[in-house]
């Protein structure tokens, strides 16, 4: 029986062609090709900058330490989340506030983040959950509403290929900056991987500082340590693999995009729906389920490897400490107890996806 998990990465000869050239090339880091990855994801964005990271969790934490978030100050994000979206806020020392989610995306909703705010809030973290765009407008009306300046960054570890209205997700048209992961799951890869993009000049070399351990260059031999930073870089051989991923995002998000209006046509079960103002590249499928556990262990048996996302970060015991319970985000908790991620990835034939809605079908 062939065994579909919830993702899985595409590599193909190209792809193996460019890791290895650069892996018999002079640099296997701080070379040509993480630049050539940084300025081909700036093309395909629109955006300005982009500091290339190795991994999301890395890019979410330096564009926290970028915009100067720190002790004292509070952040929103989404509770339908990867847990690092809240974590790096935490490991700049800041506190963590989340605003509960829309029923219909399961993004998070502004007018919740509007409960959210205080004088304290430094930043707010939209989190483009399934690779659907949040609504980006209506956040960044809030952000400029406020007195103080409040950072606006993208979690876009989902939606690397997506738009909002019409601009690419990750052109910062309405923030301060987007991260993005290139993990195997995710939409392109890398391996482990990230990247950062910004239009602000003083946002991109900051980002790029904390990097590579707070070191400013000057000429020659000579740098001077500003930030304390990190090693957060991406290698070469990494970053030639991004390049190779990157030429192919829009045929994924194409077949990612016919995978979901299949599923959605003949699965018959509760599914996200797309906004308007969305052209999302589908990083996942959730369906809504009435018994979600016996559906998961079902599904296990016939081939499925399912996936949950997310257990809603409030309710870790990590941030359980911070006096999160039960009951305070009853959207996000709601949607959790329902939902599980159905195979969703490039090459998933036509006669996969007749199998998998079969199978689903029997075990309903
Ligand atoms: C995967 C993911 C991350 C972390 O990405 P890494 O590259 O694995 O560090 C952050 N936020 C969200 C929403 C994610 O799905």
């Amino acid at each position: 029986m062939k065994v579909y998990n919830y993702g899985k990465q595409y590599i193909d000869k190209d792809d193996c062609k460019a890791v290895l050239e650069t892996l018999k090339s002079p640099y296997l880091t701080c070379g040509p090709k993480v630049q050539e990855f940084e300025k081909a994801i700036c093309k395909y964005t629109g955006a300005k900058y982009c500091v290339a990271v190795n991994s999301a969790t890395s890019g979410l934490h330096i564009a926290m330490l970028a915009a100067g978030v720190g002790v004292g100050d509070e952040i929103i994000t989404s509770p339908m989340t990867f847990l690092a979206s809240a974590n790096c806020a935490r490991l700049a020392g800041a506190t963590v506030k989340f605003a509960d989610v829309l029923p219909k995306t399961a993004n998070i909703d502004p007018n919740e983040i509007k409960k959210h705010l205080t004088k304290k809030t430094k930043a707010i973290v939209p989190v483009h959950f399934t690779g659907q765009s949040c609504d980006m407008e209506a956040i960044q009306k809030i952000a400029k509403k406020a007195k103080q300046k409040i950072y606006i960054i993208e979690d876009a570890a989902h939606a690397i290929g997506s738009k909002y209205k019409n601009s690419q997700v990750g052109s910062c048209k309405y923030s301060d900056m987007t991260v993005f992961s290139f993990h195997p799951v995710k939409t392109i890869t890398t391996g482990e991987g990230g990247a950062v993009t910004t239009n602000d000049e003083k946002l991109y070399k900051k980002l790029l500082a904390y990097r590579s351990h707070g070191m400013h260059h000057t000429q020659d031999w000579c740098y001077d340590m500003i930030e304390l930073g990190l090693n957060y870089r991406m290698t070469d051989i990494q970053a030639a693999l991004g390049i190779s991923q990157l030429k192919k995002l829009n045929k994924f998000k194409k077949r990612r995009r016919e995978i979901v209006a299949y599923y959605n046509k003949n699965l018959g079960l509760k599914h996200l729906e797309e906004e308007t103002f969305s052209n999302a590249c589908f990083h996942l499928y959730p369906v809504l389920v009435k018994n979600r556990k016996e559906f998961y262990h079902k599904a296990k048996k016939a081939g499925l490897n399912l996936q949950i996302h997310y257990i809603p970060v409030h309710l870790q015991p990590y941030y359980r400490q911070f006096g999160y319970k039960a009951g305070n985000y009853p959207n996000a908790e709601e949607f959790y107890a329902h939902c599980i991620s159905l195979p969703l990835y490039y090459d998933l034939t036509n006669a996969d996806l007749k199998e998998i809605v079969r199978r689903i079908k029997n075990i309903l």
